[in-house]
């Protein structure tokens, strides 16, 4: 018997080859009809036999095309419409758009092998791409997913690439950035000193990468600063020039071989390198690494990545050796993304670079994660992953946006039962991150036809986030940061019970208006009681003097400045810096008490490693990491005071007293042993986020000694401030009274 049937698809439906899938299907098993993208997803109506009808539909719903996923499936019996033939229309606009954004992807098998084949017509084209791969929300402008709607709009095919655009048949079906080297952008070599060639761009590059310069070159979502990884005088040049001087640097490698030969990889993160996103893996140098030491000074691990566009391919091809691939920018302040700015802010430290004229419009940086065995711990979700969306139960009618935190910005978006969290956008302490984060919810708001009906904040009053949302005139909701610290990983493993939420990160406005960041909550998805927290100790200088780490050891050993070891450690210090911190300390001038785990583990570090300043979020953590020595099994004692506080200075004498390892080691021990001792007074699952969790060695002992039944840990997300929007979020959905009236 002949039906019709239509079918309603929603998810990440675009981009990935679906209406050519749905054709494909159409074609085997002999139904006509059509097919078309719509705002919000794909629309097809499906005419022919029964049973082929009922194959279709199965084939639709568990064989889709491998970049697609899929939220929703409507499928509805409708009046027969004699259709001749199966077609695929073009795309509606309407106004309701939230289908979901797909993120850009890594060069794919069969294009990488199109580019080396002299035979084939893109043989070395370096913006080689197809529906499995190539940028995505990168160049996108607006909704639905479009040539016209994409920064390729000023492309005409040529009439090969248009035949291949047409054909239902062809892997390129509706690639929207579909080129070749006789139509689509081209790749351009610039020389700062003013010599231009008319040698092939990426000879020239690898040519000024060979003689030590340092470059750039246009990657997905941003340029890279390149040089190479093997000639020491350049990476130190290079940490000269953008005055980053421990900080690592990534390592771009050609293969995984080339990996293996520098560092040692587990199982699962060789999958982590090969998978599409292609991220940076954070992993473990090997003894006798013959890689300059400056390349990651003071931590046994490395930055590692392989190629994931075209260019990259192409140039390591020439190169043969690891070059530094670090994102151009000033520190703090989001990617470039145009040949201007490149000029404009880099022009002091690079001397060429390689630029192509396919605009980027929406910037991403690579996504860094870690493992610790098969569990990844992300460190930074962007290229490859961003826009990320979660299709969630709720049904409110409000359209929320969160605005995060402050270091490591990424706002969220809640619109028709999605939320959505965008790419990592910067430190909004300057001009241009706070310009990229106007920028992002600009993007948003177009991306998904969104106007906010309610903000989501922080509580901190100086937060440029806060800031912002107090200028809007929206109705706007506080949280607290270290309670969406915890909310987010809540959301992501579905948790609704009473949960012992453990929050440790390096800063954080909390309720008594002290500096947070050492803490146990007792919480659900409605309220959180501070159970527990470290003792606060007294940040001389403020937030301010963060870097100055030593300054943190003073304040905490100040309190037994009685002992010995003590006062001879504190007697370490200039004459004059030293009546300076004890007159802060003894008058309260910016003085503010502090308990964040991230400052404890400065003032270790300044200690252990006799380091006065750190010049990075994240190198005391992991230059302790690097001494951490799995079989010491020591650790400190855990006293907790009256006011449910925990006590550490104890500890930080007996540093004084150790050597390095023991120290390290015993340090991070005792912390993981502080989890588990207050976790067994309640026995409820215990949630694990903020910065600090970063810290795989911690993660890992934590584990062992708790047991990975009672832990949860953010999966998709990571520990960081970059996940504080999804957490405020979770709390408005969940507290509808504290925006319905
Ligand atoms: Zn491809
Ligand atoms: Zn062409
Ligand atoms: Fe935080």
């Amino acid at each position: 018997m002949k039906i019709c049937k239509a079918y309603e698809i929603e998810g990440r439906v675009q981009g990935v080859g679906f209406r050519p899938f749905v054709f494909a299907l159409a074609q085997k098993y002999n139904l006509k009809g059509f097919v078309y993208n719509r705002s919000n997803g794909v629309y097809a109506e499906i005419e022919g036999n029964e049973n082929a009808v009922k194959e279709f539909e199965f084939e639709l719903e568990n064989h889709t095309p491998p970049l697609a996923l899929i939220d929703k499936i409507v499928a509805n019996s409708i009046s027969l419409k004699n259709f001749t033939d199966f077609k695929i229309l073009k795309s509606e606009i309407s106004y309701s758009k939230n289908t979901l954004v797909s993120p850009d992807m890594s060069l794919c098998p069969e294009c990488l092998k199109e580019m080396s084949d002299t035979n084939n017509r893109r043989f070395g084209y370096p913006l080689i791409n197809c529906t499995n791969c190539g940028p995505r929300y990168s160049i996108i402008h607006t909704v639905p997913y479009d040539r016209v709607n994409t920064s390729m709009n000023k492309f005409k095919m040529c009439p090969q690439c248009e035949a291949e655009y047409n054909d239902p048949s062809n892997r390129r079906y509706h690639a929207q950035p579909i080129s070749c080297k006789n139509c689509g952008p081209a790749i351009k070599f610039y020389d700062l000193n003013g010599f231009n060639t008319t040698n092939d761009p990426l000879q020239q590059l690898a040519l000024a990468i060979n003689e030590g310069k340092i470059v750039a070159l246009k990657g997905m979502g941003g340029f890279h600063i390149i040089c190479d990884a093997m000639n020491e005088q350049t990476i130190l040049k290079l940490r000269d020039k953008k005055r980053r001087k421990t900080k690592p640097f990534a390592v771009l490698f050609d293969s995984l071989e080339m990996i293996k030969k520098y560092c040692d990889t587990t199982k699962y993160e060789e999958e982590a390198l090969l998978s599409q996103v292609r991220p940076i893996v954070l992993v473990k140098k090997k003894k006798q690494c013959a890689l300059p030491y400056s390349i990651a000074p003071n931590t046994n691990r490395l930055g590692v990545f392989l190629p994931y566009t075209p260019l990259h391919v192409l140039l390591l091809d020439i190169l043969k050796k690891p070059i530094i691939a670090t994102s151009a920018n000033m520190s703090g302040e989001p990617i470039i993304t145009s040949r201007h700015e490149i000029e404009q802010k880099l022009g002091r430290i690079i001397e060429a670079y390689v630029d192509f004229d396919r605009e980027i419009v929406n910037f991403s940086d690579d996504s860094v994660l870690q493992l610790v065995g098969k569990d990844t711990i992300f460190l930074r979700v962007s290229r490859g992953i961003a826009p990320k969306s979660f299709k969630t139960s709720y049904m409110h009618k409000e359209k929320i946006l969160a605005l995060g935190g402050h270091q490591k910005s990424a706002i969220a978006i809640f619109n028709d039962s999605n939320i959505t969290i965008s790419s990592h956008i910067g430190d909004l302490e300057n001009m241009e991150s706070i310009e990229a984060f106007e920028r992002s919810i600009d993007t948003f708001k177009r991306f998904y036809d969104f106007t906010p009906s309610l903000l989501v904040c922080d509580k901190h009053p100086n937060y440029a986030s806060t800031l912002w949302a107090k200028k809007q005139g929206i109705h706007i909701i506080f949280v607290q940061h270290h309670y969406a610290h915890i909310l987010a990983v809540m959301f992501e493993h579905t948790i609704n019970e009473e949960v012992l939420g453990v929050a440790w990160d390096g800063t954080g406005f909390g309720d008594d208006k002290n500096i947070w960041g050492g803490e146990f909550f007792l919480c659900d998805l409605k309220t959180y009681k501070r159970v527990y927290s470290f003792k606060p100790f007294k940040l001389l200088g403020g937030e301010s003097s963060i870097k100055n780490i030593d300054r943190i050891a003073f304040s905490i050993l100040y309190s037994l400045k009685d002992n010995a070891f003590a006062a001879s450690f504190l007697d370490s210090f200039p004459k004059k810096e030293r009546y300076l911190l004890e007159q802060a300390y003894k008058k309260d001038i910016n003085a503010p008490l502090c308990c964040s785990v991230g400052r404890l583990f400065d003032a270790a570090a300044a200690i252990i490693l006799k380091q006065k300043t750190a010049t990075y979020d994240g190198e005391s953590g992991l230059s302790l990491e690097s001494l951490y020595d799995e079989d010491v099994q020591d650790r400190y004692d855990i006293i907790i005071n009256e006011n449910n506080e925990i006590e550490y200075a104890h500890w930080f004498l007996e540093m004084l007293q150790e050597k390095p390892v023991l120290a390290a080691s015993k340090f991070i021990n005792t912390l993981s042993a502080s989890i588990t001792h207050i976790a067994k007074k309640y026995k409820k699952k215990v949630v694990l986020s903020g910065g600090v969790f970063q810290n795989r060695t911690l993660v890992k002992k934590t584990m062992e000694l708790l047991g990975k039944e009672q832990l949860f840990l953010p999966k998709t997300i990571s520990p960081n401030d970059s996940s504080i929007a999804l957490g405020q979020i979770t709390y408005a959905l969940n507290n509808p009274q504290t925006f319905e009236q």
